[in-house]
């Protein structure tokens, strides 16, 4: 019989890649606690309703990519395609609003959509991501891009380009939009096709198309940022301010958009030029009608997410981290040394250390071969000999040097051992 593999678009996270997904779990923890962001768990599926409205019918997401079926109880079920929808149903579910003042709220975990599968993009991706809800200042669009720069800058990623805009106020866009299908109907017949379909249902996003043409056409289209109004500029214009004030490097692209009404004000991307076709390891923006669109009290918020396949690829690119290594690596041959391993290897892992216990009792000399391998800092070893005078032998594997101590001795200089392990 044939062995069954993995789904098309989804792959294994082996060990020799977890070390980066795990580097990148701790310094997003890290960086949010820093700033008092809580985590939030929403669940994998949710009823398909929920990203019908929160996402937008008109969008690719929905429209194609969602994967929907029916459960045994008949109901309409969706893996989640993103987070934002069901943090926000959370949000207004278990009343957080109710706690006053703003909510920041983080989370990581997978995400589905059908897509063709390419480098960093699959059909179980990952996401990383943050909401702030209950506040419409442009000090908290800047907060939640300042804490997306500070976690990749905390990776070790500087070449990464920030992209802004401001789709304005729902006035502001239904203005634009007008304007733009009067631009874009002449040239209908040259649009591709998704373009010509987007005209009458959304089409803001024919601002995005990545088809050539479609490009060419737009170049020469009205510009969104000349449709915004006074509030809609002034908010724009802070946001700017404070990210020239934090020394935060960005580029104005008018062409950034999201294309749904209750998205207000700053739109933007993160991008790396490291990644092929799909540049953008980050986009987020202004939502201020969702909570609202939701079934929620009308409440402004800002997040974004980050995909997570594209981030370690960009660190694998780095080799910017590296796997964990045992402090100690236990090798023992015969019954009773074997067992009498067992049991100090038990009681250095109560201590702390790292300890990877060598199950083979194969030859001395094989054991110590993957002692090496093992990149370990030290060896520990019991045989016969050892176990008639109660001790254990310790060897150095940098500088080779060996001493024969007594197994109660090696626990009692525990601090000593820790101070010498290279982690
Ligand atoms: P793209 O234009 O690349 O399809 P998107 O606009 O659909 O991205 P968002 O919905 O804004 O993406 O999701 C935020 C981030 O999640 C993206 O910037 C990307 O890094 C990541 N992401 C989205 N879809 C996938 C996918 N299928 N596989 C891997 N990562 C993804
Ligand atoms: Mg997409």
């Amino acid at each position: 019989m044939g062995a069954i593999q993995a789904l098309r678009g989804t792959r294994d996270i082996l060990p020799e890649e977890v070390c980066y997904w795990q580097s990148v779990e701790a310094t997003a923890r890290d960086v949010f606690s820093r700033a008092v962001y809580q985590e939030i768990r929403p669940p994998i599926f949710e009823q398909t309703a929920l990203f019908e409205r929160g996402i937008g019918e008109a969008t690719d997401v929905v429209g194609k990519e969602m994967y929907t079926f029916t459960d045994r109880g008949d109901r309409s079920i969706t893996l989640r395609p993103e987070f934002t929808a069901g943090v926000v149903r959370a949000y207004i579910e278990n009343k957080l609003f109710a706690q006053g003042g703003v909510q920041r709220l983080w989370y990581i975990g997978p995400a589905f959509r059908y897509e063709r599968p390419q480098a960093g993009r699959q059909r179980q991706f990952h996401q990383i991501g943050m909401e702030l809800i209950g506040s419409s200042d442009p000090r908290a669009d800047v907060e939640v891009i300042a804490l997306a720069t500070d976690l990749l800058q905390s990776l070790g990623l500087k070449s990464l380009k920030l992209d802004l805009n401001s789709v304005g106020t729902g006035e502001d866009r239904q203005n634009y939009r007008s304007a733009l299908v009067e631009y874009l109907t002449p040239y209908q017949e040259e649009l591709d096709p998704d373009s010509r379909d987007r005209l009458t249902r959304n089409p803001l996003r024919i601002l995005d198309s990545k088809d050539k043409r479609t490009q060419e056409i737009v170049k020469d289209a009205p510009n969104l940022l000349d449709y915004l109004g006074d509030t809609s500029q002034k908010h724009f214009e802070q946001v700017q301010q404070l990210l020239k004030d934090l020394g935060i490097a960005y580029q104005i692209n008018p062409r950034l958009v999201r294309g749904l009404d209750y998205y207000t004000h700053t739109a933007f991307e993160i991008q790396s030029d490291d990644l092929g076709a799909q540049a953008t390891v980050c986009g987020g923006g202004r939502y201020d009608g969702l909570v609202e669109q939701l079934g929620g009290a009308s409440t402004p918020a800002v997040g974004w997410a980050l995909g997570m396949e594209r981030l370690i690829l960009l660190l694998q690119q780095l080799q910017m981290a590296s796997p964990s290594h045992p402090d100690f690596y236990v090798i023992s041959k015969g019954d009773r040394a074997q067992n009498s391993a067992l049991i100090l290897t038990q009681k250095l892992r109560a201590l702390g250390f790292r300890v990877e216990f060598d199950l083979s009792g194969s030859a001395f000399g094989k054991q110590f071969k993957r002692a090496d391998r093992s990149n370990a800092t030290a060896c520990l070893v019991l045989g016969e000999a050892e176990i008639e005078s109660g001790t254990v032998k310790l060897k150095w594997m940098a500088t080779q040097e060996e001493d024969a101590i007594a197994q109660s001795q090696l626990l009692a200089m525990s601090d000593e051992l820790r101070q010498r392990m290279v982690r």
